[in-house]
């Protein structure tokens, strides 16, 4: 039996009604007043700053295939097999803004569609949670625009106000990717589906809507759970109201894996090897019968290794200090562990000193300082273009550079992180929908 998914992206892109909006959930679909019935672009393009634009192409191939058929149909992405030619065409077969057949996208830790490392681009990708405040807001999109890269803004609508509004529009208006955080920020690991439901709806309601109140921001195709807590039942919502990928799930912790050998963003088709690390180690907010979610994405967020000593000089943080010597310091990675203890202290050192990829975790759990919070980045950054240029998925909060100190130094490190990414020609500093784009349509480096 075909999954709801697809069965409800088929309808909402060929009804078109104004009347179907509501039911058509909250994805990039969504716009029915603009869908035509003849399958042509429906929603402005997704903003972009570092892709060329390519034609939406229609129906020149690609993975649609005759609605009549069964859910056998779908397709699935096999790096190693004649996908390899089109990863080097840079035309796209696919409009972006249509995901009427969800592909499967098994986890690999090799490039999609066959493409040699060294031609894959290496995608670094942002995504600010909450963003609460309108300096921190300014200060993220002021510095992101300057550097004339993206980001993705996981807006939650409890902190929409007249303060906010502006800022968050403003970000729109220049393209960034806006996507959902729930509307109070108020759920956890035991949140229910219709909990679920309703915060995820009511956000995407309160972004849609127009200006002043609202951003008008229809084209929402990504999601991320606050706290990073999330359940069975929510990607049964998420795959309900049709969104194209989720970031909720921590990446990575898997002690085989070293920095350079991630895996690529993978769909909930199975598990994964994220969700089946954490649940065979016994991480217990993973302990839930898991249900396939065909074609629905995981951008996973990217783990980071708190570096070892021995790179100190290159990364520029403090090294233990020599026995016997003031200020009598341990090692960067005892450090960390020292501010993590238990259970939690266990698993850094279990998984291979790794911490979550988001900014609280390193500035307010680890408590690292603004150059190490550098360093810890540009390591990971280093290791991933070392590799196998597996994307670079990091979150943040824009609230955590606000103009009192200490954001104007966390904002430099944040700057000073792009810079040395954008160094690397093979380096793009995009949103997440177009680390989704490449996935489900891979193309050459020498494409972007
Ligand atoms: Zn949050």
């Amino acid at each position: 039996m075909r999954s709801y998914l697809l069965r409800q992206l088929r309808f909402c892109s060929v009804v078109g009604l104004s009347v179907m909006v509501s039911a058509c959930g909250g994805n990039g679909l969504v716009d029915g007043e603009t869908t035509l019935a003849d399958g042509s672009a429906p929603l402005p393009p997704p903003p972009t700053n570092t892709s060329p634009t390519v034609p939406a192409s229609g129906n020149q191939g690609g993975p649609t295939t005759n609605p009549q058929d069964g859910l056998d149909d779908q397709e699935t992405i096999n790096p190693d097999e004649e996908e390899t030619n089109a990863a080097y065409n840079c035309v796209r077969s696919i409009d972006v803004n249509y995901y009427d057949e969800p592909v499967n996208i098994p986890a690999s830790q090799s490039p999609p569609g066959g493409l040699a490392v060294e031609d894959t681009p290496l995608f670094v990708a942002f995504g600010f949670d909450d963003n609460i405040a309108a300096d921190g807001m300014k200060n993220i999109t002021d510095t992101f625009q300057a550097q004339g890269v993206t980001a993705t803004f996981f807006h939650s609508t409890t902190y929409l106000n007249t303060q906010t509004q502006p800022e968050w529009m403003r970000a729109v208006s220049a393209g960034y990717e806006v996507a959902n955080h729930t509307d109070t920020h108020n759920t956890s690991t035991s949140t229910t589906s219709a909990s679920w439901s309703n915060e995820i709806s009511t956000c995407y309601q309160k972004l849609s809507a127009a200006s002043p109140s609202g951003l008008g921001a229809t084209a929402i195709f990504g999601f991320r759970a606050p706290f990073l807590a999330y359940n069975n039942e929510l990607y049964g919502v998420l795959a309900q109201q049709m969104y194209w990928y989720d970031s909720s799930i921590e990446g990575g912790y898997d002690p085989a894996i070293d920095g350079t050998n991630h895996y690529y963003p993978y769909t909930l088709d199975s598990a994964g090897p994220d969700l089946t690390y954490l649940r065979g180690a016994g991480f217990t907010k993973t302990d839930f019968d898991f249900t396939a979610r065909p074609g629905l994405m995981e951008l996973a967020i990217t783990s980071l290794i708190i570096p070892p000593d021995d790179v100190a000089n290159e990364y520029g943080f403090e090294p233990a200090s020599a026995p016997n010597t003031w200020p009598n310091l341990k090692s960067f990675r005892e450090r960390v562990k020292d501010k993590f203890p238990g259970q939690k202290g266990t698993d850094y050192e279990r998984t291979g000193y790794k911490v979550p990829g988001l900014d609280w975790n390193l500035l307010f759990d680890a408590q690292v300082t603004p150059s190490e919070f550098l360093a810890v980045l540009k390591y990971n950054f280093d290791l991933h273009r070392q590799g196998n240029r597996a994307p670079f998925l990091f979150g943040g909060h824009s609230n955590y550079y606000p103009n009192a100190a200490p954001g104007p130094d966390r904002l430099q490190a944040l700057n000073d992180f792009i810079t040395y990414v954008k160094q690397f020609p093979e380096v793009r500093v995009v949103s997440y929908k177009e680390v989704f784009d490449f996935m489900r349509e891979p193309k050459a480096l020498s494409c972007y």
